[in-house]
């Protein structure tokens, strides 16, 4: 056996997380032939399926609403399920209860907090700063939105936001880890840039939520968003959701009002009022299917010793075998690393690219 062969045997035999991969539907190899066995690497697109989750639907479909019909928006907690899902999230991204309303796809609430970041930003600031290097759709909307606040858009790197902050900054929407080449940005220090520039920072957390601690709360962040079909194993196209700092809740003035996030929803006024809480950043009537796949879909964390700081430590010792098995296989020069080795700067996967010649 090759060395490396035998400390990844040691490293799996070590690993406290072993046992999760149990909650899981994956390959085993029983009842395959051992080549046909897949080793599924792609929870950065959509996470596998945690193994309580059919059963869920299963019961959400036949019982919940095959029996007991509309009553189960209220029996069932239906009409509650996006704040109930946001307070399980919460402690996974650093949140207190109270914060997160799941629903949505990322794109729709990319739009609610860039166009709500720039109505608390107020007036006299009409810049909107984008990470240039972010995940097209969120670049878009940006667009879209810079549009209809008449604000200016201002491409750049995550490296040159520091420099483009001022007085007329309104707004900034950055991504926590790069989509492409896997690069930890640092949340802290633009956070604190930001606000030092008197702006309000929006954070994309599709590539960091469920795969490494992000704090939101510890690091002041004023409003987030993300997918759950990633690293949150919610399922394909399972609701996104959105993080309104308490201390702003009272001001968030979503562009998208809908009678669900109305104070009194079943009053059905004429005239809009927001309620308060987590809840204003609520649209209209939740896809609830989705909702309830992806609330049995977080019950992997309920485990003991399953904490994001676990999965971390996991993930960071994953990607740096990889990068020795790279190093030992390839012959110098031939493939590179895009993913920074450090780990302030590592998400948590790693990508390589397979040099050119030169010529
Ligand atoms: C996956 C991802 C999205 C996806 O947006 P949807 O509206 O869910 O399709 C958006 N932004 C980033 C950075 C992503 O990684």
């Amino acid at each position: 056996m090759s060395e490396l062969a035998a400390e990844a045997e040691k490293l799996d035999a070590a690993d406290e997380l072993a046992g999760v991969r149990a909650q899981f539907v994956l390959d085993t190899g029983s009842d395959h032939a051992a080549d046909a066995v897949g080793v599924y690497l792609d929870g950065n697109s959509l996470g596998a399926l945690p193994a309580g989750v059919p059963g869920r639907v299963e019961d959400v479909v036949r019982r919940q609403w095959g029996e007991l019909r509309i009553r189960s928006w209220d029996e069932s907690g239906w009409w509650t399920a996006p704040e109930r899902i946001g307070d399980r999230i919460a402690p996974l991204v650093g949140a207190a209860a109270g914060q997160i309303v799941v629903g949505d796809s990322t794109s729709v609430n990319v739009f609610k907090a860039l166009v709500g970041a720039v109505r608390l930003a107020g007036e006299g600031r009409d810049e909107i700063v984008v990470d240039a290097t972010t995940f097209p759709t969120d670049g878009y909307i940006a667009e879209s939105a810079a549009r209809m606040t008449g604000c200016t858009l201002r491409p750049v790197t995550p490296a040159e936001v520091p420099g483009a902050l001022g007085d007329r900054t309104a707004a900034v929407l950055l991504n926590h880890v790069d989509y492409r080449t896997g690069r930890l940005h640092d949340l802290p220090a633009l956070t604190a840039a930001v606000h030092a520039a008197g702006a309000v920072v929006v954070w994309d957390l599709c590539h960091s939520a469920g795969a490494l601690p992000v704090g939101l709360d510890e690091h002041g962040v004023d409003l987030a968003v993300g997918c759950t079909y990633k690293y949150l194993n919610g399922g394909p196209g399972s609701p996104a959701y959105l993080y309104v700092r308490r201390s702003l809740q009272d001001r968030f003035d979503s562009p998208l009002p809908g009678w669900n996030s109305h104070a009194e929803p079943f009053g059905m006024r004429p005239a809009y009022e927001p309620a308060a809480g987590a809840v204003r950043g609520r649209v209209g009537t939740p896809d609830i299917l989705s909702m309830l796949a992806l609330e049995a879909a977080l019950e992997v964390w309920d485990g003991d010793g399953v904490s994001i700081g676990a999965v971390r430590a996991k993930s960071l010792a994953l990607s740096d075998f990889f990068l020795r098995c790279v190093d030992s296989y390839v012959p110098a020069g031939r493939v590179e690393s895009v993913t920074p080795a450090a780990h302030a700067e590592r998400g948590s996967r790693s990508r390589c690219a397979v040099r050119t010649p030169e010529t």
